[in-house]
């Protein structure tokens, strides 16, 4: 299951950008360009304009407007590249943006967001704390600096950013709700007790027997190794952050169904216990954690750009086999024409929408369909298209590109192997 906010990329795109041509004697060298360098930014074609600027203020050293131009240019390159999931390209524009003007925040704001959609949490922090340095009270800075901080597992500093913007903005979107999570969260992993690995940092209660948290740390890690693998060598930033909940402490924090395993919010969340109280055995707590540890890297590879069907059903055919009871399970609904479309089967929200028999299905049917994928075209051109999800784009018509094949077919298919 996974579960991820897609705020951090909305506030990244209200940065106000605003182009300037004062200052210049008429028919000034700098000023031509300054000229073209705005005429080719107002088409959208923002490195033509950025050539223009960066001759200006060759010509222009000091010229404040050009500087600023420049700058708006390189932030509005990195915006374009950002929308089509280019992230780590979009960080190149707006480190020379901060470069040509640094005493603007916005830039360090912009690539502050883009760090943390792309998990680099301590490189996300290290900007954000500059921009507000910098310009103190810019609300989307506090905000997401709050964000950066909850991912670090720093909630009391997460909550002073927070308090201070539902203080100036009592209704901005989505943070109450943001923060009453997290608080919720605080009060049942209070007292927690913290262990780490070389790439995880697992909190669990402060009871939970010592060979099980080495068996969890042990497992993450072989997770990370095999995982990343599979993956063409995806290996996400870390630390990543894992919770792991005593009995009843899972719903309680998460106020999810006892019939959800677990979850990757930006953190894996998973319970010890099994629902009625006894505590998961080795082999399901590793497939539990191994299935959410391919969220993460499903996110490394192309952000919120996977289908909900796509993500579910790599999740499950890398961490466990495709089982008779699934088999039995989509035959049956198959017979009864019940399954669902795979178009239907996108949908990021599905799980709130779905009783938890219908969730049933839409997971042995992703299972089934992902395996069948996997198995007939190989993990380099799987890849390959979960790469080309990532520029965005109609699932489908991506599937067909790459791997030559349409829902129907593969609905089909996915019958032929199955157990
Ligand atoms: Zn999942």
């Amino acid at each position: 299951m996974r579960v991820l906010p897609t705020w951090v990329a909305r506030l990244a795109g209200c940065l106000a950008i605003a182009l300037g041509s004062a200052g210049f004697a008429t028919g000034d060298q700098a000023s031509e360009y300054n000229d073209m360098g705005i005429a080719a930014y107002n088409a959208g074609h923002f490195t033509e304009a950025i050539r223009y600027f960066e001759k200006s203020h060759e010509l222009a050293r000091d010229n404040a407007t050009v500087r600023h131009n420049l700058c708006n240019a390189e932030q509005s390159l990195a915006s374009e590249l950002a929308k089509a999931n280019r992230l780590t390209e979009a960080v190149e524009p707006l480190k020379t943006a901060i470069g040509i003007e640094p005493e603007n925040p916005a830039p360090l704001i912009q690539l502050g967001s883009y760090y943390l959609q792309m998990d680099e949490v301590q490189q996300a922090i290290f900007r954000l704390e500059e921009a507000i340095e910098l310009k103190p009270g810019e609300l989307a800075a506090h905000e997401l600096l709050g964000e950066a901080y909850y991912r670090d597992n720093d909630l009391p500093s997460a909550r002073v950013q927070w308090d201070y913007v539902l203080k100036m903005e009592p209704s901005r979107k989505g943070l109450k709700e943001r923060y009453d999570k997290a608080f919720r969260e605080e009060s049942v992993e209070n007292g927690y007790r913290r262990g780490e690995s070389r790439h995880f940092k697992v909190s669990c209660p402060k009871d939970t027997p010592s060979l099980l948290r080495s068996q969890v740390l042990t497992a993450l890690e072989r997770a990370y190794l095999n995982i990343s693998r599979k993956l063409d060598g995806t290996f996400p930033p870390t630390p990543i952050q894992v919770v792991l909940y005593g009995d009843g402490q899972f719903s309680e924090a998460t106020q999810m169904g006892e019939n959800i395993a677990a979850i990757f919010d930006g953190k894996i969340r998973a319970p010890l216990t099994d629902g009625k109280g006894a505590l998961l055995n080795e082999l399901e707590m590793e497939r539990r954690l191994t299935h959410e540890y391919v969220h993460v890297a499903e996110r490394a590879i192309a952000g919120d750009k996977i289908p909900w069907w796509i993500n579910e059903g790599l999740a499950q055919t890398l961490s466990q086999d495709l089982e008779s009871n699934e088999g039995a399970l989509l035959r049956q609904e198959k017979a009864a024409g019940n399954l669902f479309s795979l178009t239907a089967l996108e949908a990021h929200q599905l799980k709130a929408a779905l009783t938890p028999e219908r969730l049933n299905l839409a997971y042995a049917e992703s299972h089934a369909a992902v395996k069948t994928l996997w198995d007939r075209y190989g993990q380099r051109r799987f890849l390959q298209m979960l790469r080309a999800l990532a520029q965005g784009g109609q699932t489908e018509a991506i599937l067909r590109d790459n791997l030559g094949i349409d829902y129907a077919t593969l609905q089909e298919d996915m019958f032929i192997n199955l157990p």
